[in-house]
């Protein structure tokens, strides 16, 4: 079968390879059908995630059609239509029964696919724990619009449900790419007061402003000044950071209001400083790290129900022989694109 490799930093291949078999008992063999391209792939390409393997498939979103499931598995069988969730977990230690998913205390815990065991950016994948780790999707929902249900989707859900976020807040989100647009979604879906997004990329602001109107934009020189303006006591009540560059972190915490929410979902290439005695009498609440990729079937009935629609976030599709086209695309951000779908059989 093809598959997409990372062979070494800074060289990703299509080879073709064999196609993988049940391991465990609970293992699933999905056929793919729709993957896509993530930030975080780009991250290994760049050699910036230590973890992960060299010789592994990458790829961590995607959906398909379950093959061949291992004995033990419960819920899933051949047949079903799947969403593929980023995180492995057993369901059964600790952090799982609490909800805290991404630190499940198997060797695979957390996010190993695509990273330290071979992913989805290929024909077939093998999914570990198939009965956590694959969500069915509803027959009135498209492979299309489930696509992003175990990543970026997921992400934005438990994003916006650590934050807290009230009916009177005025929410800020920093970043609007695809991670940042899936956590607007889902913001959202809480109904708060008002939501500001601070992009620095013309075409995102244009995205945002055409899709949804009612959200507020600004860019990142002018974010201080105007949430301020824009929020009813001085500042944000709730800031998701989600775009993890050279002075997000720094913009984030400055434009929260005293006792606000500050959730850092972003990842940084680099160490940030938290300047305590600046911040001291604000009192903000800070919550910061990984998504708990807990929240997939609830996502796909709020996708079902049409609550959620991120398929405007699909700017291009690509076939898996054709993938070098789609890393092109996304990678250099040319042709304002958001997502690029790979179509794998
Ligand atoms: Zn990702
Ligand atoms: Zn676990």
């Amino acid at each position: 079968m093809l598959a997409y490799k990372y062979v070494s930093k800074g060289d990703f291949r299509l080879v073709q390879t064999h196609k993988p078999q049940l391991i465990e008992k609970r293992d699933a063999i999905v056929k793919v059908t729709l993957a896509s391209i993530c930030s975080s792939d780009l991250h290994i390409k760049h050699g910036s995630v230590p973890r992960a393997k060299e010789g592994i498939t990458v790829g961590h979103e995607m959906v398909g059609m379950v093959e061949e499931v291992g004995e033990d598995v419960k819920n899933i069988k051949a047949g079903d239509r799947v969403t593929v969730n980023v995180e492995t977990f057993c369901g059964e230690c600790f952090f799982c029964k609490h909800g805290y998913v991404n630190n499940c205390t198997d060797d695979n815990g957390g996010w190993a696919m695509g990273c330290r065991i071979d992913g989805g950016q290929a024909q077939y994948v093998r999914v570990p724990f198939a009965d956590t780790g694959l969500n069915k999707i509803p027959d009135a929902v498209t492979d299309e619009q489930a696509l992003f249900t175990g990543d970026i989707l997921a992400t934005g859900f438990w994003a916006a449900r650590i934050s807290e976020i009230k009916s009177d807040d005025t929410v800020l989100i920093i970043g609007a790419g695809p991670t940042g647009i899936c956590t607007l979604l889902c913001v959202m879906l809480k109904k708060p007061k008002r939501i500001i997004m601070c992009e620095k990329d013309e075409n995102r602001i244009k995205f945002i402003n055409s899709h949804y109107p009612e959200v507020l934009t600004v860019s990142p020189n002018d974010v201080e000044e105007f949430t301020m303006k824009n929020s009813d006591h001085g500042g944000a009540d709730v800031v998701i950071e989600v775009a993890g560059t050279e002075n997000t972190f720094q913009t984030a915490w400055k434009c929260a209001r005293a006792n606000a929410i500050v959730t850092v979902v972003a990842l940084y290439d680099k160490p940030q400083t938290l300047p305590l005695p600046l911040m001291y009498g604000k009192n903000l609440t800070f919550k910061t790290g990984g998504v708990d990729g807990c929240d997939c079937e609830e996502i796909l009935k709020l996708i079902e129900n049409g609550s959620i629609d991120t398929t405007p976030l699909i700017t291009h599709t690509v076939t898996l022989s054709d993938i070098e086209k789609g890393y092109d695309i996304f990678e250099n951000r040319k042709d304002n694109v958001i997502k690029v779908a790979v179509k794998c059989n």
